[in-house]
């Protein structure tokens, strides 16, 4: 039986997941990698006996990787097993206060009320606000396409404006906490959420405090083998359902006809396709494969999203005090967040997040009595800085503010070190400069504004992934897949068996 040819530009995890769920629609699906390996930012790297995974290192809605398993009508099990943390985040403040913060709901709000004074309800309360956030409204826009008609004709868009209030959008996330928690320190944790999809709490609206709901109302996981066994789990099932894999070839040009998709071109070979996705960030697509400079510079109009300056340590020493996921905040969380998006310049007092796989698998993920640190910092995605400089500069405010936390001077067990700035992680996975989640959400518009799943120019061109609806992060990421190779499947009438 004669079947409709797909060709998906990357095999980042979006990439990944729309692969496999149109393989199991009935399409011939071909992904054109120009990395050596699958993943794009979601790989891992070995130094010197130490694992780390390379990006994201937070793992939450585990039910979107089933999902793909269920549509594919594959056991998970022999690919992919994870479980769920009891502690979210080991959180360290300025004022020295230190606690763990528990994923019971119950037991967080206690934690909050014997640090910070907290009234237990009222913790409760917020999250529960982030709970029905979630379900009615913010369902609607992760689910859905926002730029089909059918999405507004659905019952779906009543339980949205149902679950909607004024407030979401008329405050930023930090006003909204401030006024629900009476210490700094709490508002400061529930700030954080904003930049797991790299924007700012003072800036960014508080529809946002919905993502509070994933990590404590849902659970924060950990993937056995670390992140990367969510890439390797997502290959493996497209490899079984039929995707071909062309990896080290970079996809040139998309071949338009008429304003209709005819072909890539990967270096000098010409792959016939009336349907390609691509997965690389939306702006590379237009500037460099489709040569329209004229649309890519209309989606420069929306700021980037943060990106992120990581150092990869190999320690030999156990720290008691951290867990895999540990947050040490900065004193100015304002200051700090108009360096990243007004100022871009380098900030002195950095918060820094440490993630220690080793923790949960140790003598696995690292040599025994040994840990695997990755150190985050959020930055600015501009290639106005000298990345070379600001590393030395970054790491000497980051490693003076681990020793006085930590009480420690981390220099002396650093065995190893890898390092990854904007430019680099522009580079590998081919995001605007170094953006880690495509565009901020750091309007109102945001969501309208970030790019379709598909083309309204070129016919067969579609998109998935962190620069485009519904943005980035894995879970999101996911939902892109699933919204666009749904839009596939009913446009090009292949059946799902
Ligand atoms: C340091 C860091 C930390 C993060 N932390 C988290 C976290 O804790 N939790 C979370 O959920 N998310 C996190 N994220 C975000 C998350 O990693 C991304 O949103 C997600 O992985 C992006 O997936 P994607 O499908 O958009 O593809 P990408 O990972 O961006 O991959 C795109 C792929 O396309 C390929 N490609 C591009 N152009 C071409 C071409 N012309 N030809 C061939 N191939 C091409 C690239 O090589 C790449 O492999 C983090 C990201 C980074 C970098």
């Amino acid at each position: 039986m004669h079947k409709n040819k797909v060709i998906i530009i990357g095999s980042g995890v979006a990439g990944l997941s729309s692969a496999v769920r149109l393989a199991c629609d009935g399409f011939d699906v071909t992904v054109v990698e120009k990395n050596a390996y699958p993943g794009g930012k979601l790989s891992a790297f070995e130094k010197d006996g130490f694992y780390f995974d390379a990006g994201p290192s937070l793992f939450t809605c585990p039910s979107l990787i089933e999902d793909i398993f269920k549509y594919a009508n594959e056991p998970i099990e022999p690919y992919f097993s994870y479980q769920k943390l009891n502690n979210t985040c080991n959180y360290f403040f300025s004022d020295q206060t230190f606690f763990k913060a528990s994923s019971n709901v119950n037991e967080l709000s206690k934690t909050l009320a014997l640090y910070n004074n907290e009234d237990e309800q009222q913790v409760l309360n917020y999250l529960k606000q982030a709970d029905n956030l979630y379900q009615n409204t913010g369902s609607f826009f992760l689910k859905h396409s926002l730029h089909r008609l059918s999405s507004y004709l659905s019952l779906n868009l009543l339980k949205a404006i149902k679950g909607f209030k004024l407030k979401y959008i008329t405050k930023s996330l930090h006003k909204y906490n401030a006024k629900y928690f009476k210490h700094k320190n709490t508002t400061q944790l529930f700030n954080r959420f904003a930049t797991y999809n790299g924007s700012s709490p003072f800036l960014a609206p508080a529809m946002l405090s919905l993502i509070s709901h994933l990590e404590f109302n849902d659970g924060v996981f950990y993937p056995k083998g670390g992140m990367i066994s969510i890439t390797n789990a997502l290959h493996q099932l497209a490899i079984k359902k039929g995707v071909k894999f062309k990896f080290n070839q970079s996809v040139d040009e998309i071949i338009i006809e008429k304003n209709c998709v005819k072909a890539v071109r990967v270096q000098n070979e010409v792959i016939e396709s009336n349907i390609v996705i691509s997965n690389g960030d939306v702006y590379f697509t237009y500037k460099n494969l489709l040569n329209n400079s004229r649309a890519a510079n209309k989606i420069l109009q929306q700021e980037r999203s943060s990106s992120a300056l990581i150092f990869y340590w190999g320690i030999a020493k156990e720290f008691a005090q951290l867990d895999l996921h540990n947050i040490l905040f900065a004193e100015n969380y304002k200051a700090e967040f108009e360096s990243i998006f007004k100022t871009k310049i380098v900030y002195p007092d950095p918060t820094i997040y440490i993630n220690i796989t080793s923790k949960m698998e140790p003598g696995i993920q690292a040599p025994a009595e040994s840990e695997n640190w990755f150190v985050m910092i959020n930055v600015p995605a501009t290639d106005k800085i000298d990345w070379q400089k600001a590393r030395i500069e970054y790491k000497k405010y980051i490693v003076q503010k681990i020793n006085k936390i930590l009480q420690t001077n981390i220099e002396d067990y650093i065995i190893t070190e890898e390092v990854l700035d904007p430019k680099l992680i522009e580079s590998k996975t081919s995001s605007y400069l170094g953006s880690i989640y495509g565009t901020s959400s750091n309007s109102i518009l945001a969501a309208f504004l970030r790019h379709p799943n598909f083309s309204t120019q070129y016919k067969g061109l579609f998109f998935v992934g962190g620069s485009v609806h519904p943005g980035g992060g894995i879970p999101l990421c996911l939902q892109s897949a699933t919204i666009t190779s749904k839009i596939i499947k009913e446009k090009f009438n292949s059946k799902h068996p």
